[in-house]
């Protein structure tokens, strides 16, 4: 007998085909399946998602068979399609296109027969693992025997608001150890926002748990690594998933507990494709299957802090745990002994140009040769952002992108950072020939340089030179560079350590007794509404590390060098304040109109000319607002006009968007789902053909 199956395919975003494609069988195929189907003259994988309708029968005749079944894979749940279809549904992506990318790549590749012996290569499930604890665990501070007991009681999702130090890792532990004891089947997921940090946390759960109890899940995995992890997970041998972002799709029928360490961190957003927020799926996820779901932050996003924050009719969306206590802290310590003593250069009365204010450069000069580290913050990479010429104007712009390309002396190149343009730096000016060509600004190269100078009569105490290196993505593009880099900061093989953001991030500098941000004001005045946020977090991160080898009050400082130093971000920096930081930004945010207090979405468009980019997202705002006039309730969503992106021009293409904001989710969702088919149809016309591709940005970080 034939039997239709609705089945989910990853058809292109672009083809305006989002729902599941009729195939035919000649069994009954049970939902969740990972079957093989062909569509157009491929073959590709899909996923069963119910049974379909019967064709009618003049169409019957066009329906396809199914090409091949996994047998021996058990069907994907209820509940991991139906966090796909949200995730799917939520971001504006077709169903199978989410569906797909949520299963190892190299499942494609694998006939029926591979398949089945990759299965039975498969260690078994033993009993042991995640029962028994390979490492002791320590007895908990009262703060944290506080925390576990209301995570074990159940509820939530809950914020654990702890201070660096304070200890959110064993508060992880003994929380998984908790879940995997509720039966043989129960399994945790852990997210981690990077790959790099990943390898620290797994060591801890492997050593609590047994090393065949954990599975790590990340884009640094080979496809058969990938696909090993995968299968773990699904088959309940893996007891605990610890991953970056892509394994909060991860198929975990015993799911029991979902951690999000570091939960403000933006890489949970993911910035193609379905840009699906990792994070705020995980809350969805323990909504959805019952496991608890516990964010943890020093610095939480104002999102979180926000839902967690009692409302004066009662308590948060979130349940909030506070840790501010270090473990280690005396009973009559404050929290915030032994924390850096922040220390703020005015900068306005040092001379103009200046790069390291002589106080700064004393203090890192006495902390190398007292053998102790500094660590230097400058989000700029290059030796100077821009070259031009003084006579004529003119400026190392990228003929490609509306940005200049940054001057790199180590290897005399200019590059662009955004198309990746790299040439010889001219002789002389282009335009006019004048010799003399300089910099404007500077980057982590430039500063490296004036260390080395400024610190060349300096001796450590064993009177060796000191010794300084830089850390950014130029640095470390090799593979392998960024570990080696770090494994020579940690072994203490580095007394000055220059960097991008990129270094202040989840590493331990327990050596580092010295922080300073170099140039942080640009993020107090970003377009960027979320930068001082971003700001403030590393910040804290960076300060909340620093020092934590020093003894007894530590003597650890963080410097920040800047023209506004009674910003109150600063001062609540100084006062180690997150709660007040946070409290002042959310009231400006609610007076902005901006998240949490509204909802946001983003259509963007790119195209041959920025006029087509633009026309393009007002004829789709023109046409959805026509449809939907008659429905009172979407008059809340505000459309804003179509503007440039910041950097307008990329590699020759011009980029637009259009913001859209809500005060509600649900109004701003349906607007969104208006606008899909809109997109898709005023795309295919004629007049819109210099449009080279669009999307659909759903709280979207940056507007
Ligand atoms: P966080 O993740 O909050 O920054 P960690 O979990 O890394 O903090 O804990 C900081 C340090 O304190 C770690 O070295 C950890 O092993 C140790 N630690 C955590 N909890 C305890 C405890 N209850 N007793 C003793 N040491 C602890
Ligand atoms: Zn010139
Ligand atoms: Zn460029």
């Amino acid at each position: 007998m034939t039997h239709w199956l609705a089945v989910a395919v990853p058809t292109p975003a672009h083809s305006g085909v989002g729902e599941p494609l009729t195939y035919r069988a000649d069994a009954a195929v049970p939902a969740g399946s990972i079957v093989r189907v062909p569509l157009g003259r491929r073959e590709v994988l899909g996923v069963v998602w119910g049974d379909a309708p019967a064709p009618s029968p003049a169409l019957e005749p066009q329906v396809r068979a199914l090409a091949g079944r996994f047998d021996g894979l058990p069907p994907l749940s209820a509940d991991w399609r139906a966090l796909v279809a949200f995730t799917a549904r939520y971001y504006q992506r077709a169903l199978g296109e989410v569906a797909l990318a949520a299963l190892p790549p190299q499942l494609r590749t694998l006939s029926g027969m591979q398949l089945a012996r990759r299965l039975k290569r498969l260690p078994g499930p033993s009993a042991s693992d995640g029962a028994a604890a390979a490492a002791p665990a320590p007895n908990l501070t009262p703060e944290q025997a506080t925390a576990l007991a209301r995570i074990e009681a159940g509820g939530g999702p809950f914020l654990l608001f702890g201070a660096t130090g304070s200890g959110k890792t064993e508060v992880y532990l003994r929380a998984t150890a908790g879940a995997l004891a509720q039966g043989a089947a129960a399994q945790v997921l852990v997210l981690v926002p990077e790959i790099n940090l990943t390898p620290q946390l797994l060591a801890r759960f492997a050593d609590r748990f047994g090393a065949s109890a954990v599975v790590a899940m990340h884009s640094g995995l080979t496809p058969a690594q990938r696909l090993a992890a995968w299968l773990a997970a699904h088959l309940g041998q893996a007891r605990i998933v610890l991953g970056t972002r892509v394994a909060v799709l991860a198929s975990l029928p015993g799911l029991k507990l979902i951690v999000v360490d570091e939960e403000h961190d933006p890489s949970y957003k993911q910035q193609e494709g379905a840009r699906y927020s990792a994070r705020d799926l995980a809350v969805y996820r323990g909504k959805l299957t019952g496991a608890t779901v516990v964010l943890g932050s020093a610095t939480p996003s104002l999102e979180s802090w926000h839902a967690s924050t009692p409302a004066p009719d009662g308590p948060g969306r979130y349940q909030r745990l506070a840790m501010p206590r270090r473990v280690g802290l005396g009973p009559n310590d404050r929290p915030t002994d032994g924390l850096p003593r922040v220390r703020r250069v005015d900068m306005g009365r040092q001379p103009r140009g200046t790069l390291i204010a002589p106080p700064l450069m004393a203090a890192i000069g006495e902390r190398a040769a007292r053998g102790e580290q500094s660590l230097l913050l400058l989000n700029r990479r290059g030796w100077a952002p821009v070259l031009h010429c003084a006579d004529c104007g003119w400026k190392s712009e990228c003929p490609h992108c509306s940005a200049y390309r940054v001057f790199h002396k180590i290897d005399r190149t200019l590059r662009c950072h955004h198309c990746g343009l790299t040439e010889r730096v001219p002789r002389a000016c282009p335009a006019c020939g004048n010799l003399d060509i300089g910099t404007l600004g500077r980057g982590t190269e430039q500063l490296e340089e004036r260390l080395i100078e400024c610190l060349a009569n300096t001796a450590r105490p064993d009177g060796t030179p000191v010794r300084v290196a830089r850390i950014d993505a130029d640095s470390t593009r090799g593979q392998g560079q960024l570990e080696a880099s770090l494994a020579r900061v940690h072994a203490g093989e580095v007394d000055v350590l220059v960097g991008t953001q990129m270094i202040a991030k989840g590493h331990d500098f327990r050596r580092v007794t010295l922080v300073a941000a170099v140039n942080p004001d640009a993020a107090l005045f970003s377009s960027d509404f979320r930068a001082p946020e971003r700001l403030f977090a590393l910040l804290m991160q960076a300060a909340g590390r620093a020092g934590r080898d020093t003894t007894g009050g530590g003597g650890a400082e963080m410097w920040v060098q800047t023209h506004h130093a009674q910003h109150p971000l600063f001062e609540a920096l100084k006062a180690h304040d997150y709660p007040g930081f946070a409290a002042r930004e959310l009231a400006e945010r609610a007076q902005a109109g901006l998240p949490p207090h509204a909802h946001l979405a983003l259509l963007r468009a790119e195209a041959r000319t920025q006029d087509a980019a633009q026309g393009f997202l007002a004829a789709v705002a023109h046409a959805a607002q026509g449809a939907l006039a008659a429905d009172p309730a979407l008059a809340q969503v505000r459309w804003y006009p179509a503007v440039p992106l910041s950097v307008q021009r990329v590699a020759g293409i011009e980029r637009a968007q259009m913001l859209l904001e809500s005060p509600a989710r649900g109004a701003l969702q349906r607007v969104l789902a208006s606008c899909q088919p809109l997109l898709h149809q005023l795309r295919a016309r004629p007049a819109h053909r210099a449009v080279v591709r669009w999307a659909i940005d759903v709280d979207p970080l940056a507007v």
